[in-house]
């Protein structure tokens, strides 16, 4: 098949700017599907958001510790997804690490940022655990254990958005293409037109300009974690915005992870769980899941030069 028009367009959404590079026969096809999925995008936003007052997300954490709620189905496997994603990462992906977030207060990056205190700490960590989400199938409800637990999709919700658009465009025809959530996860639908997989960069973390690598991708999504992107400062340290719910404490000792898999809901929940899980242990994670691999970069001093950790590649 020739595919001999490219249409490129972008919206922004979840804090970032989604992109889509379409490949196809008909321009005019190829710009419906791609408004079609920006729709879809926004109903996902106004769903999973936290920081939308009406989204579900936001009445679920309202009500779910007064009684059971009623979750609409396809948030309802997505929230089972990202508890069976917390078991497989011992607990370094957790979407219900929300207080957590909002005691760091990365949300707002303000200013007035103070480091929270280990009593504060350890008394939100007390709150954060799937195993104070109850889920009951049959009736497709939740319930909190107890008040003050909160879910926040912010590490899951990109790459969900990204796989529920990549299977609209698919429904709509479209075979080639790039769907991308801002530099968080991008999916490679097929191969462009003359090559027979996408290359996608990798940026630097100390350097946005910079790429650290490249990776060929067919039909797969990688996501990457930390980086520069969002950070508070605080007496000459920055603390970036993925917390280890475990220790209340944000992660430390990578710049970045990213993962690669063909589930873009996966590879996103997995960068972030890779941030926090460090080297030996996306190691281990690899081994056991042979479809996933992770590209990581340990801090470095600086002047040293950035040593770029590929897992389950090649070369
Ligand atoms: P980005 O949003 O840049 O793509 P991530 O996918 O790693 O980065 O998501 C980070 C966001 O996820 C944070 O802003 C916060 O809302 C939430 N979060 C932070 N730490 C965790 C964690 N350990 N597990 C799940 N969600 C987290
Ligand atoms: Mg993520």
């Amino acid at each position: 098949m020739t595919n001999d028009c490219t249409v490129r367009m972008k919206r922004r959404a979840m804090g970032c700017e989604f992109e889509l590079v379409l490949c196809g026969r008909n321009r005019e096809h190829l710009v419906d599907a791609a408004n079609e999925a920006f729709e879809e995008l926004v109903r996902l936003e106004e769903q999973m958001s936290v920081f939308i007052p009406t989204s579900e997300i936001s009445y679920i954490n309202a009500s779910a510790a007064e009684g059971p709620v009623r979750v609409e189905p396809r948030l309802f496997d997505l929230l089972r997804t990202a508890a069976r994603l917390s078991r497989e990462t011992d607990g370094a992906f957790d979407v219900s690490a929300g207080p957590l977030v909002k005691l760091w207060g990365f949300s707002n990056n303000s200013d007035d940022f103070t480091i929270p205190s280990e009593d504060e700490i350890g008394e939100i960590v007390k709150r954060v655990g799937m195993s104070h989400v109850e889920f009951d199938e049959k009736e497709s409800t939740i319930r909190f254990d107890s008040p003050g637990v909160e879910l926040d999709l912010g590490a899951i919700g990109k790459g969900y958005a990204v796989r529920e658009m990549v299977s609209l465009l698919h429904e709509r025809g479209v075979a080639a293409g790039l769907v991308s959530g801002g530099p968080s996860t991008v999916y490679a639908m097929a191969s462009p037109p003359d090559d027979d997989a996408w290359t996608v960069g990798i940026r630097s973390p100390v350097n946005r300009a910079d790429r650290i690598t490249t990776v060929r991708l067919k039909n797969q999504a990688l996501s990457t974690s930390g980086g520069h992107e969002r950070f508070v400062e605080a007496d000459g340290r920055r603390y970036g915005h993925v917390i280890d719910p475990r220790t209340g404490h944000p992660a430390h000792g990578l710049l970045a992870a990213s993962a690669v898999t063909s589930d873009p809901t996966r590879s996103d929940a997995l960068s972030t769980a890779f941030l926090v899980l460090g080297v030996e242990k996306t190691r281990e994670y690899c081994r056991a899941h042979d479809d996933v691999r992770a590209i990581l970069v340990p801090a470095y001093e600086p002047g040293s030069g950035a040593n770029v950790v590929r897992i389950g590649f090649e070369q």
